[in-house]
């Protein structure tokens, strides 16, 4: 992509931007132009204006005018003349500043705490602080969310490209909470909300999804995946061929209320035997208190082994369909490793297996992210940072 002796390297090497999935209108040339340049620097790393002329396709003139623009904005800088073995003057390389700007990310899938950071460019936690839920929904919830919200603006040492927030339950395009059973909330206009208190660019996705985005920027994942996200709730967000599935009413994704056997425990929609009623992560606890284990010790852990394989059972009869519908090999977890990686996960892959057809699911492979617990605030963060730079 780059030439010169010097070479460039990678400002984010780990960083993948999502395709975008608008369509693009003549009127938006200049802002495509620029999303374009800020792309090819935020994937490519250190760049002359040369390199992302020849990259883009854009003319020199073009780039020369863009390059000044996000300068004076203070999202690039100039780091200095490339050395090169070559006679002649050297040229001038840029960068993206990832400390020109800090994000606000917030993570509200945990049954007991929301996690909130502040967060750079290019998703590196930079400060993070989590405030106790103590059982609150509703408006409480929301407050809780606000006062975490103001402590992190009040906090952040650059100013703020925006605030991501990941939500349990189903959102719409809009940022509104449609339906949040666990945290209470209906048709909640939380992005308006928090856009109007905190006058800065705000973005609200389901939490799987945000767990999803961050999974394709910074993991080791296909084009093609599933991510499970086991916490208060239990969802999943695709992706397919490198876009993200929405669904028709944003609800892509949404197996926690699919019926996993009818003799479970009612369910807080009102059905029995749901997913999350296997699953969810205070329902597995709650399983281990009912049988006197206690799932914080080895020994404790090791008896409730055949617990957590039945867990995994039940999320295997939800998946076998959609893997393989989808031909999918490749599905990541995200949630309590204590609690996922072993019976759990190994029980879920047999049963998908035991399923479906092992010519095409014999190769599925079912891993706890590498993300750990920062999934979704470092994901709700890359929401921000794809929408206002313009990368989707
Ligand atoms: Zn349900």
């Amino acid at each position: 992509m780059t030439g010169g002796a010097g070479g460039s390297h990678r400002l984010f090497p780990d960083a993948r931007v999502l395709r975008p999935t608008t369509k693009r209108l003549p009127q938006h040339t200049r802002s495509h132009n620029r999303a374009l340049v800020l792309q090819t620097l935020y994937s490519s790393g250190t760049q002359s204006r040369a390199d992302i002329a020849r990259t883009t396709g854009l003319t020199r003139a073009a780039i020369s005018d863009l390059v000044a623009e996000l300068m004076v904005e203070g999202l690039l800088v100039e780091t200095g003349p490339r050395e090169e073995a070559r006679p002649g003057k050297p040229a001038t390389l840029i960068e993206l500043d990832r400390n020109a700007f800090q994000i606000v990310g917030v993570d509200l899938s945990d049954a007991a705490t929301f996690r909130g950071a502040l967060l750079d460019l290019d998703g590196t936690i930079v400060d993070r602080e989590d405030v106790a839920l103590d059982g609150g929904t509703g408006p409480r919830a929301l407050d809780t969310l606000l006062q975490l919200c103001e402590r992190l603006v009040a906090r952040a040492s650059a100013p703020l490209l925006g605030i991501g927030v990941g939500s349990p339950g189903i959102v719409d395009s809009q940022g509104t909470v449609e339906t949040a059973p666990n945290l209470g909330w209906t048709d909640l206009p939380l992005r308006t909300l928090l856009a109007e208190r905190f006058d800065v660019p705000v973005i609200v996705s389901n939490d799987a999804d945000a767990a999803l985005l961050a999974e394709f920027s910074f993991g080791d994942t296909d084009n093609d995946m599933m991510l499970v996200k086991v916490g208060r709730g239990v969802g999943a967000s695709l992706l397919l061929g490198g876009a993200p599935l929405v669904g028709t009413m944003n609800a892509a994704g949404e197996i926690g209320h699919v019926v996993a056997g009818s003799r479970g425990a009612r369910c807080v929609c009102g059905k029995r035997g749901c997913l999350e009623t296997w699953v969810a992560v205070p329902r597995l606890t709650a399983a281990f208190d009912d049988n006197g284990l206690d799932w914080r010790t080895p020994d404790g852990l090791a008896a409730g082994r055949p617990l957590l394989a039945e867990a995994g059972r039940r999320l295997g009869l939800v998946l076998a369909p959609v893997v393989a519908a989808l031909n999918l090999t490749d599905v990541i977890v995200s949630g309590p490793e204590r609690l996922l990686d072993g019976p759990f996960i190994d029980a879920a892959v047999d049963t998908v297996q035991q399923r479906t057809m092992r010519t095409y699911t014999g190769d599925l492979t079912m891993r706890l992210t590498t993300l750990g617990d920062d999934i979704v605030t470092r994901g709700a963060a890359m929401t921000v940072v794809s929408r206002v730079l313009g990368f989707s």
